[in-house]
């Protein structure tokens, strides 16, 4: 098998080339296509698609062979630790792990070094990704200077570079009622999402992996799901009172699904995502994969698990994101208690998240959803869609390569998974991102 890249700075598309997707199994998880046909790309757009669709003369052919070719997908939840981290990753191998993985487009946290929290720091990330990313970037701005938690960033200015797709202190949580009212407030007049690393750090109490049976046999201090449930608990009441979009990032707890189910019953504008380590693994694997199975929230219970598939199966939780935090060595080989949290993930996305099809908990077209549109939904984007003249950000994936994730094999710069030696079945197999092939398996 042979993997090749691309970066879409170096490649030289013109705006009236055209390439012809030909025997493709079509899927808009939006519209509820689902159909044999051929996908047309012109320049860096989606000319048409379709059944009845023929391949133009003189375009380049790429013969999808019946496999999936669905919108690009969408990790909203990276951490490709530039500036500041480049020995852990940077944009150039993040993203290219991402394209690896299928994904055309990601969401950068804020807590790199410099924090994102100044216009200048932001229009330094748009040029290194303009440079050097193989897929789209965008970020969520500090929602405090300095990710300090004390005075508000300049979200007006922040949000004019173009970059900022939302605002979070991802990382850490704002702990600060006052200053997540304003938060609210701000962004309600920008029309962004709040998006909130759901964590009361003084229950947490320095706290390592889930507080439960695997904590109290190892001896560590754990971090107990009420730490998630009160911070959320109180971020719902503040978004009633004043107004806002919210989004919870990563979410692990049975307690915190419930609360988005029944505020999004009454109507407030709340979203959630679940990483696919949580909804494939609990707190065990903290015994056979030690720190490398350590990230923040952690691991839960088998019960707060299958909460987590009820909520993406009954839409509570729209979307899937990966929290992508790679780490150096140094940083991992450490007692349990002081090694970094944090796990990498764009590469596996796909087939962690496919799971749930193959066992059918979830329809693929639901399934792809999570990671297509109704991601783009919560960043306010309009791609994640297969529509005429939109942006052609495409994935083809076949739904059933079955392949062993390798942590040696990934692209990213760090190495740091539980998921080494876990057998998988569906990849992606080629990503176009802006009409440009970036990367192919064949
Ligand atoms: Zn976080």
């Amino acid at each position: 098998m042979k993997q090749t890249f691309h970066l879409p700075a170096e490649t030289t598309l013109k705006p009236k080339d055209r390439v012809a997707y030909i025997n493709a199994r079509l899927i808009d998880p939006e519209s509820g296509l689902d159909e044999k046909g051929v996908l047309v790309t012109e320049g860096e757009k989606i000319l048409e698609f379709g059944a009845k669709v023929k391949a133009p003369t003189g375009a380049e052919i790429v013969d999808c062979k019946g496999h999936v070719l669905c919108p690009g997908l969408i990790d909203i939840q990276v951490h490709f630790r530039e500036p500041g981290q480049e020995h852990k990753e940077t944009l150039h191998t993040g993203s290219k792990s991402a394209v690896a993985g299928g994904i055309t487009l990601v969401v950068c946290q804020p807590n790199t070094k410099p924090v994102l929290d100044s216009v200048q720091v932001l229009e330094f990330l748009k040029a290194r990704a303009k440079e050097t990313s193989y897929c789209h970037i965008r970020a969520y701005a500090a929602i405090s200077q300095g990710m300090k938690g004390e005075q508000l960033s300049d979200m007006v200015q922040l949000k004019n570079t173009g970059i900022v797709v939302g605002f979070t202190d991802d990382g850490l949580p704002v702990m600060n009622s006052l200053l997540m009212r304003r938060a609210f407030e701000y962004a309600r007049e920008l029309d962004l999402p709040i998006a909130q690393h759901a964590e009361d750090l003084v229950l947490s109490n320095k706290g390592c992996i889930n507080e439960g049976a695997v904590s109290t046999k190892l001896g560590v201090p754990g971090i107990p799901n009420v730490s998630e449930s009160v911070c959320v608990a109180r971020d719902l009441q503040l978004l009633e009172a004043f107004g806002g979009q919210y989004h919870v990032l990563h979410v692990s707890t049975k307690e915190v699904v419930e609360l988005i189910r029944a505020a999004r019953k009454k109507g407030l504008n709340v979203t959630g995502e679940a990483s696919p380590h949580h909804f494939t693994l609990t707190d065990k694997a903290v015994l056979e994969h030690g720190t490398n199975a350590k990230m923040n929230p952690p691991l839960r219970s088998e019960a707060d698990r299958l909460a987590l598939i009820e909520g993406l199966q009954d839409g509570t939780i729209t979307a899937i994101a990966t929290d992508h935090a790679p780490h150096d060595p140094e940083s991992k080989n450490q007692p349990l208690a002081s090694a970094t949290f944090g796990i990498v993930g764009v590469e596996f996305m796909l087939p962690l998240s496919l799971a749930l099809f193959h066992q059918k908990k979830l329809s693929l077209r639901d399934v792809l959803a999570k990671m297509t549109y109704q991601a783009a939904d919560i960043i306010k984007e309009k791609t994640g869609r297969l529509k005429k003249g939109a942006r052609a950000d495409l994935t083809l994936i076949d739904l059933n390569s079955s392949w062993t994730i390798k942590n040696s094999n990934l692209h990213s710069k760090s190495k740091n998974s539980p998921f080494d030696g876990t057998s998988t079945k569906g990849r992606a197999i080629r990503t176009v991102v802006s009409g440009k092939t970036v990367y192919t398996y064949t």
